[in-house]
């Protein structure tokens, strides 16, 4: 089931649905068979009106369950408005079950404060607070509409066989009520907004690198798997651009790591600001980064590297040395290329043509063979002896 603060829109509908199918559904199956015991008061002159009013005001939740049910569908997502719709769907159910048990009676508050937290915790907080003022409105009216009828508030306040107690009386009642109400509301708004952003932080610290700000390598993977899953649904092309900082540790060793950090922080931005919305750019390992390009091929994902290639060179970075520090990366360009691509083979290609951009000497974008092309040659020794190096630092970020 995981945890409701991560489900899709389309989870969260079909939640409220289920639970309002199963509680409103409780309910008619009451008033039909049983005449409202224990909910309404038996043989009222209302009992018919609140039968069917029960019966009615179902069938819409059966739309919102089929839609929710739809959008549930892989490549699918949800539109707003179907949220929109189940909260005030959600208001317009709980206002009149209200109505029906009296509005300061205690199945109403119940109601309430149930579906205010299911509220709060399954949909935005702008759509739940107008959700709660819909259902207030709706009762205030209701309430006053009805007020005369036997099944009213006033009935389930006073009992009918007791004398009518003083206007002062009822309206301290209804005062008190209010006031409580607003009260409890107002705690379960403030604990769950806490939750909520308590858990947000921890799910962004959970998927991001702390020093670049980028996606982190273990998010990276889930999206990619996610993304090569896609591309092999929907026969869509796929790329990655593998990015490895030049000679990082002369960085470091001449201008200290903490110039480093900030270079590493500045690729980030700059490749950051290379790519599309729908792009992914992550800190694969150390000073190596990972571009993920969904329909994209390598022809697509070489503009990219070149790009950002580009970018880096025109972005010096003061370190405090006599000239503006520049850096250069070597990349390596792969896509996914026939059914059987998966993630893991679409980085190691990338990562194989990365290793050839730094054996063709730095600073250059190197595309990989094509899958189905046969293996790639294997590479030649190590250049220099901080190759082995390099590849070691496609270990998970220190940092992540
Ligand atoms: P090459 O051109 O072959 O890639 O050479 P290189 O020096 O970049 O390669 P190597 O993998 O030997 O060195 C990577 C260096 O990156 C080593 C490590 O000290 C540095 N590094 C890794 N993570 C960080 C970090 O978070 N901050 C800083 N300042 N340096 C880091
Ligand atoms: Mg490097
Ligand atoms: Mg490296």
């Amino acid at each position: 089931m995981g945890n409701p603060l991560s489900w899709s829109l389309a989870d969260r509908c079909m939640t409220a649905a289920i639970i309002v199918l199963v509680a409103s559904g409780l309910f008619t199956v009451a008033v039909w068979v049983g005449g409202g015991t224990p909910f309404v008061p038996v043989d009222t002159d209302a009992a018919p009106l609140v039968r069917w009013i029960a019966l009615i005001h179902l069938q819409p939740w059966w739309l919102i369950l089929v839609l929710a049910v739809r959008a549930r569908r892989p490549g699918r997502a949800a539109s707003p408005w179907l949220a929109i719709a189940t909260v005030y769907l959600f208001a317009v159910t709980l206002a009149l079950f209200t109505l029906v048990t009296g509005p300061f009676a205690a199945p109403g508050w119940i109601a309430f404060l149930g579906g205010s937290i299911v509220g709060y915790l399954l949909f935005e907080r702008r759509h739940a607070r107008l959700g709660v003022v819909a259902y207030l409105a709706l009762v205030m009216t209701g309430a006053a509409l009805v007020h005369e009828r036997p099944w009213a508030w006033i009935d389930q306040i006073v009992p009918r066989d007791t004398r009518m107690p003083s206007t002062t009386t009822l309206l301290g009642q209804a005062i008190t009520s209010t006031g409580l109400f607003v009260l409890v509301l107002a705690l379960i708004a403030f604990i769950i907004d806490r939750w909520r952003d308590r858990e947000a932080r921890y799910q962004k610290l959970a998927r991001t690198d702390w020093l670049t700000g980028l996606t982190n390598r273990r998010k990276l993977m889930e999206i990619g798997a996610r993304e090569v899953a896609r591309a092999r649904r929907y026969g869509a092309p796929l790329a990655v651009v593998l990015i490895d900082l030049d000679h990082f540790k002369k960085v470091n060793d001449t201008h200290g790591h903490i110039a480093g950090d900030r270079v590493l922080a500045r690729a980030a931005a700059v490749f950051a600001a290379a790519i599309r919305d729908v792009d992914t750019v992550a800190r694969f390992g150390g000073e190596e980064f990972a571009i993920l390009l969904p329909d994209t091929d390598a022809r697509g994902a070489l503009e990219v590297a070149e790009r950002c290639a580009r970018k880096l060179a025109a972005a010096p970075l003061d370190v405090g040395a006599a000239e503006p520090l520049i850096v250069t990366a070597s990349m390596g360009v792969a896509d996914t290329a026939g059914p059987s691509a998966d993630l893991e083979d679409l980085l190691r290609r990338a990562d194989d043509a990365m290793y050839r951009a730094k054996q063709g000497g730095r600073n250059r974008i190197v595309e990989a063979p094509r899958a189905d092309a046969g293996p790639m040659p294997a590479p030649a020794a190590p250049a220099e002896p901080a190759e082995p190096g390099a590849q070691t630092a496609t270990a998970p970020a220190t940092g992540a």
